[in-house]
Formats: C-alpha cells, sequence, structure tokens
C-alpha cells in the first residue's frame, strides 16, 4: 500500500497529495488525489473566478430549476475536458459555452456534449467535453449549466406540517461537507473558493435568504437578489426560503425566524450578538464579512447549527437551553475567522477548521463570562471526547488528526468530537509553548491576515507558527519527545497534553462532589441534600449527569432515590438536561420514568434529541415501548428522520460495549438495503450503530 502523502499545497496553491514538479508561473502542474471529489483529476487546470446561480423554487413539486454560469480560466493548454462534481438527483437539461469577447460564431457555441459517471454513493461525475478554441491559457470562458433538481442530500423540503408555525413549507440547503453537489455542478472541494451571487424567484409571501453579502428584493417580480462578494468554497453557499421575518439586533445583525419563534429568538439574543462579536475582534482582527445574521430553522434541521457566511444557520430547538444556545452561536462567530475566512483545503484536515474555532470560542468565552464557566464547558466536552475514545479504542484511525480516506468514503463520517476536541488541544498546545495567551492571539490575528480567503493546510499553520515564533523554531519545539507535532498530527488515541482546567475548579467541585455521594454505598441522603442543582449552571447539570451515566448500570435502588430526588425538578428544566436524565432511565430500564421518555419524544423531533434516545431504547429492552412511540409521532418527523429511526428500531445489533470494536469511519458504509442519497449522510445521518450517538457528537458543525 502507498505511503500517505500529506497534503502539501503548490505556490499557485492548489493542493496536492502527490509531490508536483515545480510550479512555474502559477500553472499548477501536480497531481491531487482527493479521492472524495471527481473533479480532482481536473481542477488544477482552470480558475474558477466567479459563478451565478439563476433558480426558480417550486414548493408544490419540491424542484429547484434554473441555470448556473460558471466564469472559469484555463491555467493548462490542451484541456479538452471539464469535470466537476454533481449528483444522481440533479438532471442536466443542456451545457453551453461562451468565450465573452470573441464575436461570430465563437461566443455562442452550440450545447457542449457532457456525460455523467458514477462516482460514490455521494455523488458523480460531470464530464463536459470543450471546444478546443476555448482552450487557451489564461483566457475566460463561461460554462452555462441549465438544470432541475429535487430532493438531493443538500436540499430538504419541509411540507408546512413540519415548520414551527404549520402553515407555510420551507426549504433549506446543508452542503457541509460534500452535498452541495446535489445542490448544483461544481469543484465540491474546500479547496476551491470563489465569489458568487445568485438570483431566485419564488411564489408570493417566500423569503429567501442566502450566504451572501448583500441582498436585494423586488416585490413586482417575487425576485431575490444576492452577491457574495468574499471568495468562499462550494460548501457555504447555502439557501433558506419560508415564512421568514427579521428583527434587528444589533448594527450589522438580525435575527431571522418564523414569526411563531421570531420573538423568543429575538429576547435569547438581542444585545449579546454584537457584544460577542466584537470581543472577537479584539482577539482575531477585524471581522470580515460584514453583516452577521442568524436564522432559526425548524427541528427537522438534521444538525446543531451551520456557519454559513453572513447568515449561521441554527436549530430552533436549542432556544430553551441558554447555555447550550450561547456556546453555540458564539462557535459559529468564531468559524467568520477560522473556517470560513481561513479553509481546511481538504477534508482530511478538518480539525484546522473545527479545532481552531473551538480555540476562539474559549477565547471568546473567557473574554466575555470568564475562566471558571470556559474550563467548566470544556470539561463537559472533554469528558465526552473520553467517552468516545472508550468506545472507538486507542487505535482508532477516525482519532487522527490528519486522517486518509480510502475512496468512497463519505467526508461528512469525520465530524466526530476528535476533529474538535483533539483539535481543540493541539492549539492549545501551541498556545502554551509560546508561552502567553495573548502573544498567542497576536499570532492569530496574524495568521488570519496572511490566509484570509485562502485554503491551508496544516503544514502552512506550523510553518507560520514557527515562523512567527523563531526562538521556538529554534529550541526545536516541533520534535519535542512524546510531544512531536508529527505525533499530534498522525498519532492515534487521546490528545497528547490537555489545558490547564483548574480555573474550572469552582464549578467542576460540587459536581464531581455530588457524583462522588451517589456512588458511596449506600448514597447519603442528609449529605446530597446539601446539593441544590436549580442553583447549578445548565454546564454543571449535564456534566453531572453524564458522570451518572457513564457509572450505569446503577442498582434499582439507587435510581429510585435519583428519580425521587431530581426527576421532577430536572422535568422543568431545559432539553439538553432531561434529554441525559431520560438516556440515565432508559439504559437502566428505570420503568416508573417511562411517561417523561413519552412525553420528550412527543414534544421534541429534532434529530439531536430523538436519535439517542431511539438508539438506547432499541438497544435495551424497550424496543416495542419505542416502537410505539415511533408509530404515534411519526407524522410529525421528517422523512429522513422517520428513515434513520426505522432502521434503528428494525436493526438487532447491540450497543457496543466499551472494549467492544467498533466499525472505523475511515471505510465506506454499507449501502442500506434501500439506499436513499440522505441515509449516506454522515454528519445528518450519524451512524446508527450507537457507537457515536449524536449525544456524544452534539456539536455544531
Ligand atoms: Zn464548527
Amino acid at each position: 500500500m502507498a505511503q500517505f502523502q500529506r497534503p502539501t499545497l503548490c505556490c499557485c496553491r492548489k493542493v496536492l497529495t502527490v509531490p508536483s514538479k515545480s510550479c512555474e508561473g502559477g500553472q499548477g502542474l501536480g497531481q491531487c488525489r482527493l479521492v472524495d471529489i471527481a473533479s480532482a483529476s481536473n481542477f488544477h487546470c482552470f480558475k474558477l473566478r466567479h459563478f451565478h446561480l439563476d433558480l426558480r423554487l417550486n414548493f408544490a413539486v419540491k424542484e429547484i430549476t434554473g441555470w448556473q454560469v460558471l466564469e472559469l480560466v484555463a491555467i493548462q493548454p490542451g484541456v479538452q475536458t471539464l469535470v466537476l462534481d454533481t449528483h444522481p438527483s440533479l438532471l442536466i437539461h443542456s451545457i453551453d459555452c461562451k468565450v465573452p469577447g470573441t464575436t461570430g460564431a465563437q461566443d455562442i457555441s452550440p450545447s457542449l456534449t457532457y456525460r455523467v459517471d458514477p462516482f460514490t454513493d455521494y455523488g458523480s461525475s460531470l464530464n463536459i467535453s470543450l471546444p478546443a478554441y476555448v482552450i487557451r491559457p489564461h483566457r475566460a470562458f463561461q460554462i452555462t449549466v441549465r438544470y432541475t433538481t429535487t430532493d438531493g442530500p443538500a436540499i430538504w423540503w419541509l411540507d408546512a406540517e413540519l415548520t414551527c408555525g404549520q402553515t407555510r413549507p420551507l426549504v433549506f440547503t446543508q452542503g457541509h461537507s460534500v452535498c452541495n453537489r446535489s445542490f448544483f455542478p461544481c469543484f465540491d472541494t474546500p479547496a476551491v473558493k470563489s465569489t458568487y451571487t445568485a438570483t431566485v424567484r419564488v411564489p408570493e409571501g417566500v423569503t429567501v435568504l442566502m450566504s451572501a453579502s448583500r441582498s436585494a428584493y423586488s416585490k413586482q417580480d417575487r425576485v431575490f437578489q444576492f452577491s457574495m462578494e468574499y471568495p468562499v468554497p462550494a460548501y457555504l453557499v447555502a439557501l433558506v426560503a419560508g415564512d421568514l421575518q427579521h428583527v434587528d439586533i444589533g448594527p450589522r445583525s438580525r435575527v431571522w425566524a418564523e414569526p411563531c419563534i421570531l420573538t423568543c429568538a429575538v429576547s435569547k439574543l438581542g444585545g449579546s450578538v454584537e457584544r460577542w462579536l466584537n470581543v472577537a475582534e479584539d482577539l482575531f482582527g477585524p471581522y470580515v464579512w460584514g453583516r452577521y445574521d442568524i436564522v432559526f430553522l425548524p427541528p427537522s434541521f438534521p444538525i446543531v447549527a451551520m456557519e454559513n457566511p453572513c447568515l449561521t444557520f441554527i436549530i430552533s430547538s436549542i432556544l430553551e437551553s441558554r447555555e447550550f444556545l450561547l456556546i453555540d452561536v458564539i462557535h459559529e462567530i468564531a468559524h467568520g475567522w477560522f473556517g470560513n475566512a481561513v479553509t481546511n483545503a481538504t477534508w482530511e484536515e478538518m480539525w484546522l477548521s473545527e479545532g481552531l474555532a473551538t480555540y476562539a470560542q474559549r477565547r471568546i468565552t473567557t473574554e466575555a463570562y470568564g475562566e471558571a464557566f470556559t474550563c467548566l464547558e470544556t470539561v463537559f466536552r472533554l469528558d465526552a471526547l473520553h467517552r468516545q475514545m472508550r468506545l472507538l479504542g486507542d487505535n482508532n484511525p477516525v482519532s487522527k488528526l490528519q486522517v486518509k480516506f480510502e475512496p468512497g468514503i463519505n467526508p461528512s463520517s469525520l465530524m466526530n468530537l476528535f476533529t474538535y476536541e483533539k483539535g481543540f488541544c493541539f492549539v492549545s498546545y501551541l498556545s502554551q509553548l509560546c508561552g502567553n495567551v495573548k502573544r498567542f492571539d497576536s499570532f492569530l490575528r496574524a495568521y488570519i491576515e496572511q490566509f484570509k480567503f485562502s485554503s491551508v493546510v496544516a503544514q502552512d499553520l506550523l510553518d507560520f507558527f514557527l515562523g512567527f515564533f523563531p526562538e521556538l523554531k529554534e529550541s526545536c519545539v516541533a520534535q519535542r519527545e512524546g510531544l512531536e507535532f508529527e505525533r499530534w498530527l498522525n498519532g492515534c488515541g487521546p490528545p497528547l497534553c490537555e489545558p490547564d482546567l483548574s480555573a474550572g475548579g469552582v464549578l467542576t467541585g460540587p459536581v464531581q462532589s455530588l457524583c462522588d455521594l451517589w456512588a458511596s454505598e449506600p448514597p447519603d441522603p442528609e449529605a446530597i441534600a446539601n446539593f441544590n442543582l436549580s442553583s447549578w449552571s445548565t454546564f454543571q447539570t449535564v456534566l453531572f449527569l453524564d458522570r451518572l451515566l457513564d457509572r450505569s448500570p446503577l442498582s434499582h435502588e439507587v435510581m429510585g432515590q435519583l428519580s425521587r430526588c431530581y426527576s421532577a425538578q430536572l422535568d422543568e428544566m431545559n432539553a439538553e438536561v432531561r434529554i441525559r436524565w431520560l438516556q440515565i432511565v432508559v439504559r437502566n430500564s428505570f420503568y416508573p420514568d417511562l411517561p417523561r421518555i413519552r412525553g420528550f419524544l412527543h414534544k421534541h423531533t429534532s434529530r439531536m434529541y430523538t436519535v439517542p434516545l431511539y438508539e438506547d431504547l432499541c438497544s435495551g429492552v424497550m424496543k416495542c415501548f419505542a416502537a410505539e412511540v415511533f408509530y404515534q409521532t411519526q407524522a410529525r418527523l421528517h422523512p429522513n428522520l422517520r428513515r434513520t429511526l426505522q432502521q434503528i428500531l428494525f436493526q438487532t445489533s447491540a450497543l457496543p460495549t466499551p472494549t467492544g470494536s467498533a466499525p472505523s469511519l475511515l471505510h465506506p458504509t454499507p449501502l442500506s438495503p434501500s439506499p436513499t442519497p440522505r441515509d449516506q449522510l454522515g454528519s445528518a445521518d450519524p451512524p446508527t450503530t450507537g457507537t457515536i450517538a449524536l449525544r456524544d457528537v452534539n456539536v455544531s458543525a
């Protein structure tokens, strides 16, 4: 087997995984073997300058129809084919080509010939034959693709009943990581960035929003116009359309939501967002995207939040859990610098986006809410990382920061806590090396300034780090024994070191004390009564419940005592707290609290709350109960979620034990008996084995 070549960048900043010949005059001559894009063999040959989408949304038949114009420049001579990523759900009607500035027959060519080939279960390959006169190096040309797309992995049509208001349908897109090839043909890699514009036509009463820096609306024509003036990768192009209204919450921010939840959403965020943006700008330099708006989506949104530039998408289910809402929005704000301005060039190094964004998020919360709160939140997440580690085993390749995909692997399956938390620990280690957190802030500001609007590989970050701190380079910090940068990137297992979180002791101490009291035999009710959960923060309570869950199975007596102590009290708390208590109930088969589970599943129809509970119910002795609740509630679930839950209900595998071997995520998941595109969606549709229950990866994208 060929040895893994670490991705590098050619001097023209194209990503390479096979050493290149020297690159002359910005012409990429290297080879790229990214296995997740059909366009890998080809995208070095072109520069994508800009693209335009002209789309009509048809809710009645759940179709998007229109055309896309790609403005390209050939940067290598002799290329006869343009290869783009697409998807079987996207039907191409015609493709033609135009060379601006030329006259006569060459101005508009007749339709081009093209072929769609199978590629993987998450996409196909669109091969367009280019006329000979087009392929002149450094000359611009335009390709127009007319197409219709229906319900591919990127596009989520919601019938009115699935929205919060239940009066009008809604559609949103979710591109991360490799889904947008079903939205429009593209170079579906974070290595390629371009500006885009869009024209979107909709029925009356529908408002359209996109991840764009400018927008305009013509009421007469019912046409929305968008422009993203800064280069973005394909996965960050996003659209939502429905009954949406807004309230301004700051000089550059508004909250968008369906009318029935708008007031609540505004009350939870008003006043805070501008403050967080200001803290982030003080730390990392100017916010480059102009606007920072947030749109709340119905519970069918398959993840918690998505950092679409200028317009964070976030699930409305999180509104009731104030501290989680705060962390999730700050995390998405941090992506404005880390992930969106500077992007990982390949999905094999997703930690460059998530690890840095998580570090930046915690710098912001430290400044805004203090060190103790930030350390508590970090302890809670690192607990989850270690839980995942126990499930996966020390040698699982998903625990590497730098992974290598096998052909066919869907990069979305990389959405695990290692990307976030091991990445965070490595960034914290770099920060520790330079001795002073403020000095590291100034390094991050310089890093953003140096690489903004481009895509990078790990080597860029590390070279820039050592160049910024020459004394560290001189003292060979990259080779420090046991903590080698190479080992951080390529080693399996837990982080090589974790930051000092003792400042959180004032908040985590009582949590651990109460856990210890419950672990003693028998638990001492008087000592336990000294702790009042209602005076705790949400993160303290969820940390407590997670640690109790780790100790399951608990004796029936202890469960009875826990239930008497907390059940009614926890009922009054938010969903993040309640789901954890209910998981304890299920994993310990504590029947007296079963009605609470029914109540919760009747109320909560989002993936992030239903999937972990159904997984626990079905791997224990409560499968019949799960089936009953499923049949009562299925009409209110999105069809994709319904399919996932059906799979959970009808599969027989049990929860793996901590010592059991977990399936590797680096190999493609086998097709289900009746495969649908969305069943292959990694981040939206996590493995249903319980190995990485969403509870463990309940992190924003
Ligand atoms: Zn993120």
